[in-house]
């Protein structure tokens, strides 16, 4: 309430945020986490019976404050497929800047109530370029394995993978990339495959295998409300108020930090506006909160000695989705799981990374599916408008080329082998790459930068960054493995030395 006052206080409950807000709970630390989105576990469930939407019929559950729907894909069969829906407190953000949509989770758990799950470890060697100032002996004997064991993940039951008409799909992918040449392995994910292969056998309701993912699924995903949020619930000493929005952090007078939240309702409306005092400050609002919180909180003097590296060093992994057409002896199926299980790895050759991704349409579309992450080199910022009283990002969408040219080392090659072209029907117009959005923002308060080499934000000391504004802007692979490991790291040097 009001007034209140908190020794930490938590910004997000995304996979930083709550690997703060367990590390301190276990350390007889008192936490309180906002979160300015639902908690999904008390929403009552939809005219269909479903707390969640399939991805293909999003509605007013499915996307944050939009009166008209965004998908990532926005055209079949060349048709535009969005349609209106009523404003509301919905799960999957297609958060629009100048030159990309970036699409983020909304409520308790963050991004983990709306991702694909592909829960992946960076190759050793690449790991330099990602977070140059970290050890990486300690990160891949301690910090990863930490975080992949909390976080659940596991591997595809092989056998299963080879019968299942689910994963047809993968194996049309493995086909193709493999008489190309380019090497193809499974990718590790944190939705529960026995579950998945009860979906199979018809013996439990069916998520991955019922068309649920980007707007939650109702069953399967090991989200972080089931894993580090729920052991951090068990403590007794985690609290969190949902549909609560920060808006303000400044240095109080009798010590602490003032921060201010708006209370909104699940229509967007500002029903309360509180102040509470916090010892210790983490903010955890993901990149694009994290950053935008910091660059108008020092532009607008609230925290006026934060350094100029906040708000820079933005990327977006280098995502770009692409769809080729197959010929019709290459059917990729009528049922296709949503959890992609596997990668195409032309990195240190072509600077890509394809996931093999579903197109659950329903129905055979005879077409092949990828997201790319790439090596693009290309970084953006954070600033305040003092015009709009909102933060700008200086994407550019041409600076995509870069990405599209690492992926074609890829698929222009598949298509040359396989005689087959590229869809042109998926985003658009005759568009064929997808090179108008990212699922995977990093940075904005980079490591070592806006931050020492553990998150503490310069200038203020109690104010800490754990999320992923502290990646500078790519990690290889999917990040979220990386976002936790590194928060594991940082978490335990600040328990250990500022508490
Ligand atoms: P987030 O998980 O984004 O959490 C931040 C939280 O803070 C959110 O819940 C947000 O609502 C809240 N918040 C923001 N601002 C405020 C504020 N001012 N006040 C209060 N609360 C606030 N990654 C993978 O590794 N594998 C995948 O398969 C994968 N698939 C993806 C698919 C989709 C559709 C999307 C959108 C993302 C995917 N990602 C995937 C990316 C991954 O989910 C993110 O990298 C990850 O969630 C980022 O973690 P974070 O802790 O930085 O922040």
């Amino acid at each position: 309430g009001n007034g209140a006052q908190v020794p930490v206080l938590v910004i997000g409950t995304g996979y930083g945020g709550s690997v703060a807000a367990l590390r301190l709970a276990q350390a007889g630390i008192n936490v309180h986490m906002v979160e300015m989105g639902q908690d999904w576990a008390t929403v009552a469930p939809g005219s269909d019976g479903k707390i969640h939407p399939k991805i293909t019929s999003p509605d007013h559950r499915a996307f944050w404050m939009r009166t008209r729907t965004k998908q990532p894909l926005s055209n079949f069969l060349g048709f535009p497929i969005d349609k209106n829906i009523t404003k509301h407190a919905g799960i999957l953000d297609a958060e629009d800047f100048a030159g990309i949509s970036v699409y983020q989770g909304r409520g308790v758990g963050g991004g983990s109530l709306v991702n694909g799950g592909m829960a992946v470890t960076p190759k050793r060697e690449n790991f330099g370029t990602i977070l140059p100032s970290v050890d990486a002996a300690e990160m891949y004997s301690t910090y990863y394995p930490r975080a992949n064991a909390a976080l659940g993940v596991g591997s595809i039951d092989p056998d299963w993978f080879e019968r299942t008409s689910y994963y047809q799909y993968s194996r049309v992918g493995r086909k193709h990339a493999q008489r190309s040449g380019f090497a193809w392995t499974f990718v590790p994910d944190v939705y529960d495959w026995n579950y998945m292969m009860a979906e199979d056998n018809g013996s439990v309701p069916k998520s991955a295998l019922a068309q649920e993912v980007i707007y939650g699924n109702n069953h399967g995903k090991k989200t972080l409300p089931k894993t580090y949020l729920a052991q951090a619930a068990a403590t007794g000493k985690v609290t969190i108020s949902s549909l609560h929005r920060a808006t303000s952090v400044r240095p109080a007078a009798a010590g602490g930090y003032d921060v201010v939240l708006e209370q909104i309702n699940t229509a967007g409306d500002v029903v309360a506006t509180k102040t509470v005092n916090a010892g210790k400050v983490f903010f955890a609002a993901g990149s694009v909160g994290t950053s935008k919180l910091l660059v108008k909180l020092k532009a607008t003097g609230a925290l006026p000695a934060l350094n100029g590296e906040v708000g820079q060093g933005w990327g977006d992994n280098g995502n770009v989705m692409v769809g080729r057409a197959n010929h019709m002896w290459d059917a990729t199926g009528d049922v296709q799981s949503t959890i992609p299980c596997s990668g195409i790895d032309n990195w240190d050759a072509g600077g890509a990374f394809a996931e093999v991704a579903p197109l659950p349409a329903g129905l055979e579309t005879y077409a092949s599916f990828y997201l790319a992450i790439t090596k693009t080199q290309r970084r953006a910022a954070f600033s305040y408008n003092s015009t709009t009283g909102k933060v700008d990002l200086s994407w550019q969408t041409a600076w995509k080329q870069d990405s599209i040219s690492m992926a074609k080392t890829i698929f222009d090659k598949i298509n040359r082998t396989e005689g087959t072209i590229y869809r042109t029907d998926l985003f658009g117009a005759s568009k064929i790459w997808g090179d108008h959005l990212t699922y995977h923002p990093l940075g904005g308060a980079v490591l070592n930068k806006a931050t020492d080499n553990y998150g503490r934000l310069h200038g203020y000391s109690g104010l800490y960054v754990i999320d992923g504004s502290l990646v500078p802007g790519n990690t290889s692979v999917n990040p979220f493995v990386t976002i936790t490991a590194l928060a594991e790291r940082n978490i335990e040097r600040i328990i250990a030395t500022d508490l």
